[in-house]
């Protein structure tokens, strides 16, 4: 799944091709894809997209449209169209254009150039676009959304620690605690502090949330780095990895060979010698098994 550093990159591409276009429609191609009923997709059409961002793994599409939700005080505020892509989904410029696309979700025209077409492999039909006008973050799909990775403060890292006891790697990936991290991150983000992905996060000390809080920050700048270098978003093997996809490959930093612990959806990937003192984790399919 793309995270923060993809999503990032992917949404200033998409800003820069498309930003300042007349929005001609907006059309789901697939009957699960819009998720939500009102504003009407169509009070866009004639307005123009200012502009693309991100917030935690879902990108915003800003119009110009103004709508008075009644929902604050503040009278009409903007139209947004929010989209998450999900495990495979793409938001790509689309110049065919075609009756029916390949795994086709939802299509925005525009008064000139090409589309943009949101697509998803396989039949699960999982990735979304909400519509949305005013606070976004006071409904769903960006309810609950905890701070985005890279804003929040080594203070506030504390408190989040602190007030969510559990293992580090799940903590990481739990987007109401800090939001844009995935399994990728989440791996690259314990090896770089040297801590374990199972430590337990209420039990960090100061020096080692500080190598955290480090390592998120500096995992995103290289991945935002890397990912503006391309012209459309990466895919998982693609991205530079020190641990992620690099089990029983020698840690860049030691030599040691990266282990895994295997989980039916993800893969923790870590080093020994790195992040737990040399001790080999359980993995846990071999464990069930012996079991
Ligand atoms: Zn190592």
């Amino acid at each position: 799944m793309p995270e923060l550093p993809e999503l990032q990159a992917h949404a200033e591409r998409l800003s820069e091709q498309f930003g300042g276009r007349e929005i001609a429609g907006f059309r789901p191609l697939a009957f699960t894809t819009l998720k939500t009923f009102s504003p009407d997709p169509a009070l866009t059409h004639g307005h123009t997209l200012t502009g693309v961002s991100r917030r935690g793994k879902y990108l915003i599409l800003h119009t110009d449209l103004l709508l008075d939700t009644g929902a604050t005080d503040e009278g009409a505020s903007p139209v947004s169209f929010i989209v998450h892509l999900m495990q495979g989904g793409r938001l790509e410029p689309d110049e065919k254009q075609a009756a029916k696309p390949r795994g086709g979700l939802a299509r925005w025209t525009f008064d000139d150039g090409p589309a943009l077409l949101l697509t998803e492999p396989g039949s699960e039909r999982k990735a979304g676009v909400w519509l949305g006008a005013g606070d976004l973050g006071a409904a769903p799909p960006l309810l609950d959304l905890g701070p985005d990775a890279d804003v929040v403060s080594p203070d506030d890292l504390a408190g989040l620690l602190a007030g969510h006891p559990m293992r580090l790697h799940g903590f990481l990936r739990d987007q109401h605690i800090v939001a844009g991290i995935g399994r990728r991150l989440a791996n690259e983000i314990c090896h770089r502090a040297k801590l374990s992905p199972f430590a337990g996060t209420a039990k960090l000390d100061a020096g080692q949330i500080e190598r955290l809080h480090a390592a998120i920050g500096s995992c995103i700048v290289d991945g935002l780095a890397e990912e503006r270098e391309r012209t459309s978003l990466s895919k998982s093997k693609e991205r530079t990895s020190a641990v992620h996809n690099q089990v029983g490959e020698p840690c860049p930093v030691c030599g040691d060979a990266v282990r895994a612990v295997e989980y039916r959806a993800y893969t923790v990937a870590y080093c020994p010698t790195c992040q737990t003192g040399g001790k080999v984790l359980a993995d846990n399919t071999t464990s069930k098994f012996l079991k």
